[in-house]
């Protein structure tokens, strides 16, 4: 679970995977670069979806 770095929208991608498009700006984003900032791990895809709409309740603020 991380935030796209140009447009911030959250975006969940499985750990092994290296790259993910962010769906808001379409940027091709570094999953393991350092400038990503992880926000949270999930066990699988349904905590995943939760824990993105509890992060989206949490940033309007
Ligand atoms: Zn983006």
């Amino acid at each position: 679970m991380f935030a796209c770095p140009k447009c911030k929208s959250i975006r969940y991608a499985r750990e092994r995977q290296k790259t993910a498009k962010c769906l808001g700006c379409g940027y091709q984003i570094q999953i393991h670069s350092n400038k990503i900032m992880i926000l949270a791990r999930a066990k699988d895809i349904r905590e995943a979806v939760e824990t993105v709409k509890f992060l989206k309740v949490k940033m309007k603020r």
